[in-house]
């Protein structure tokens, strides 16, 4: 039924078309190139990223296509399917915001990468570009549109520079990719202000297709994890609630500020180092959780601490898997953290709300093996573990909790682990 199609992912092809038509019917002309960027979902390891803890996103199939051309000055005309009308933006007057150079909208999200990129000192003299942008990632759902945007753009002006920080398709530069999403993030943090820990860009720039991304979010180190959930004829189920709540950006200022405060009483540089101080989380929590103020930062400690260990299991449990595949008792054990992580986030972080929980709680009350709210909190999207054969059922029961309730159709995407941004035509 149309309440539970899939949102498609466009494959190179038709994202590069789109791209390419949209410049020649904005610009005229030809662009030199279509670069894209992924979405992302995180598999487990939420509110972490500042805590110098660990996450486990994966890039979606869902990118976000730029169809980019040089220009001899310093000048952005950009334009995105998106948004009307054609954007204009000098290179040589960009500054931060609250500053006489604020960039207003979705084209901070473009300049900002060039003013980044030079503060970083891995450029001078960007040329300015033309840029057509369309995306199939959905927009403000907690998948990352902003960093599939940033990163997008950020490969392009790579090449069309020649900074070589991404290298060559077939053998991706690592290290000039942390280089990149280090100067994506201050694009998002001080152009576009918007306060993002570094999961998105880290998933966009240096994933790897068919592997989850676990991301040491301490020192910035990655590892790889292979993740074939198809061979398991298992699913990675997204759902869109399309609900937004506007005090998110108060709460994550709050809950950043309280784990701040919590590791000053503990004497400690992040939460990540309470985290190790005991192999078992249990053990660390019965030290710590005394020493704590009061009971706000209790539960937000006892998140944090045991979703770092949960995002450990999880990977321990997935490198068993990749001797056989997914099912039974690791199946089980990995469902089981999801199903916690939720559990945590609702409880001891207080980040859920309505919707999501409504989602977890339909798709669990279904055939999901977990499911669980991915991202930031109070709206965007959850996941759900479930069987192939059991995936309309699931969407179905989800949708219907939704309509039941008087709320907004849900949309669902198929995630599965993709390739990081780079040129695509
Ligand atoms: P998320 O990253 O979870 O999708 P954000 O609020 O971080 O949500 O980013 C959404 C913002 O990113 C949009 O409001 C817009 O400014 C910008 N953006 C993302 N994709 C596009 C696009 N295709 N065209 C124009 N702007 C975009
Ligand atoms: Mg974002």
């Amino acid at each position: 039924s149309a309440e539970t199609a899939m949102l498609p992912a466009w494959d190179a092809v038709e994202g590069a078309e789109r791209a390419r038509e949209l410049f020649a019917t904005t610009f005229g002309g030809e662009a030199e190139g279509v670069w894209s960027a992924p979405g992302r979902v995180n598999i487990v390891g939420e509110h972490t990223d500042y805590n110098g803890g660990l996450a486990l996103p994966i890039a979606l199939p869902h990118r976000t296509y730029v169809a980019v051309a040089r220009r001899s000055d310093r000048r952005l005309r950009l334009v995105s399917s998106a948004a009307d009308g054609v954007a204009e933006v000098d290179l040589d007057a960009v500054g931060p915001v609250g500053t006489a150079g604020e960039v207003t909208g979705w084209p901070s999200y473009v300049a900002g990468v060039a003013w980044a990129l030079e503060q970083e000192g891995l450029a001078s003299g960007l040329p300015g570009l033309d840029v057509a942008v369309v995306s199939c990632v959905p927009t403000g759902s907690g998948l990352s549109s902003s960093a599939a945007l940033s990163c997008s753009v950020a490969v392009a002006w790579d090449e069309l520079a020649g900074l070589g920080l991404a290298g060559p398709a077939d053998d991706p530069s690592d290290a000039g990719r942390a280089d990149l999403v280090t100067a994506c993030v201050r694009a998002e943090n001080e152009i576009a202000g918007a306060p993002t820990g570094g999961m998105d860009q880290a998933a966009a720039l240096r994933a790897r297709e068919g592997d989850a991304l676990l991301l040491d979010c301490r020192d910035g180190s990655v590892e790889h994890v292979p993740l074939d959930l198809a061979e398991a004829a298992l699913e990675l189920l997204v759902v869109d609630t399309r609900a937004e709540h506007s005090h998110a950006g108060g709460e994550y200022g709050q809950r950043r500020a309280t784990c701040e405060a919590a590791a000053k009483v503990l004497g400690v540089p992040d939460l990540r180092t309470v985290a190790e101080a005991h192999v078992h989380s249990q053990d660390t929590l019965d030290h710590v959780l005394p020493r704590l103020a009061d009971d706000e930062q209790r539960k937000r400690v006892r998140h944090v601490v045991t979703e770092i260990d949960r995002v450990e299991y999880v990977v321990a449990r997935l490198r068993d898997s990749s001797r056989a595949p997914l099912h039974g008792a690791t199946l089980e054990n990995i469902a089981w953290a999801l199903d916690a992580s939720h559990n945590s986030l609702r409880d001891d972080y207080e980040v859920s709300c309505r919707e999501l929980d409504l989602a977890v709680d339909a798709a669990r009350g279904s055939w999901a093996h977990a499911a669980r709210m991915t991202g930031g909190g109070f709206g965007g999207s959850a996941i759900a573990l479930v069987d192939t054969r059991h995936l309309d059922e699931v969407t179905a029961a989800v949708a219907k909790a939704f309509a039941d309730a008087d709320l907004r159709a849900p949309a669902f995407l198929r995630a599965v682990a993709a390739a990081p941004a780079g040129r695509t035509a």
